[in-house]
């Protein structure tokens, strides 16, 4: 009779799991990536600067770029423009290192200013914001004019930061009316700063709002302070 019972127990049980099997949705194999030693790109990410030249950027409105390259970084030359990628993006991840004056000049917004331009609109600036007070909405790690860092993780002028970013693009639809708006994540030295926060439109004109586009290039801000980058790359999600 217990033999009977452990029987029907196992029975049941074995049903019950090969329903679970049976539910378990499919899902395509993951695709091998290689992650990169230290702070190398891991194998599917296009490397937008490896420290020797700018062959993956132009100059925005055309010319010649007039950043300098220095010791495997690129150094902002001031008044000389912001400068993009010749590929657009959409989705992405992206690694960037960067770092501000290690001679403090100016104040405010004034001190190692950059930024980030997503898709050419929406900036994730970069500032030395190390002892160095602003409206908090334009320091290092914020979305300008949009939302703060949730902390203040700046390393010293001079030293050298990272941002890590998850970017999604605004999403529209086949009438061009916005669907979704941008959001963006953002880890600087590591640490959370921006968490999955959705952007509200254009960071610099306010009136703008969401104006229909597509994939668009990365852009890198000429704030007239000599702030440089190095070890950038993206990885289209
Ligand atoms: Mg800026």
């Amino acid at each position: 009779m217990k033999k009977l019972i452990f029987l029907c127990v196992l029975g049941c049980l074995s049903a019950v799991y090969s329903v679970g099997q049976t539910q378990r949705q499919a899902f395509e194999e993951p695709k091998v990536v290689t992650p990169g030693i230290g702070a190398a790109a891991p194998s599917d990410a296009i490397v937008l600067f490896d420290g020797k030249d700018f062959s993956q950027w132009e100059k925005v409105g055309g010319g010649e770029i007039k950043w300098k390259i220095d010791d495997g970084a690129m150094v902002v030359t001031e008044r000389t423009g912001n400068i993009q990628t010749k590929k657009s993006f959409g989705d992405c991840q992206l690694h960037i290192e960067w770092r501000t004056p290690a001679v403090v000049k100016g104040d405010g917004q004034n001190r190692g200013n950059s930024g980030i331009f997503f898709q050419k609109k929406y900036e994730l600036q970069v500032l030395d914001s190390y002892d160095n007070k602003t409206y908090f909405d334009g320091q290092a790690g914020s979305v300008y004019t949009q939302n703060p860092p949730l902390v203040n993780v700046c390393r010293k002028p001079g030293e050298w930061q990272t941002y890590d970013v998850v970017y999604m693009a605004p999403k529209f639809n086949a009438e061009g009316k916005l669907e979704s708006p941008a959001r963006i994540t953002v880890f600087q030295n590591g640490v959370l700063v921006q968490n999955n926060f959705t952007i509200k439109g254009t960071t610099y004109d306010k009136t703008t709002g969401y104006v229909l586009h597509n994939k668009l290039p990365l852009e890198l801000q000429d704030h007239d302070n000599p702030t440089a980058f190095r070890n950038i790359w993206i990885r289209e999600l």
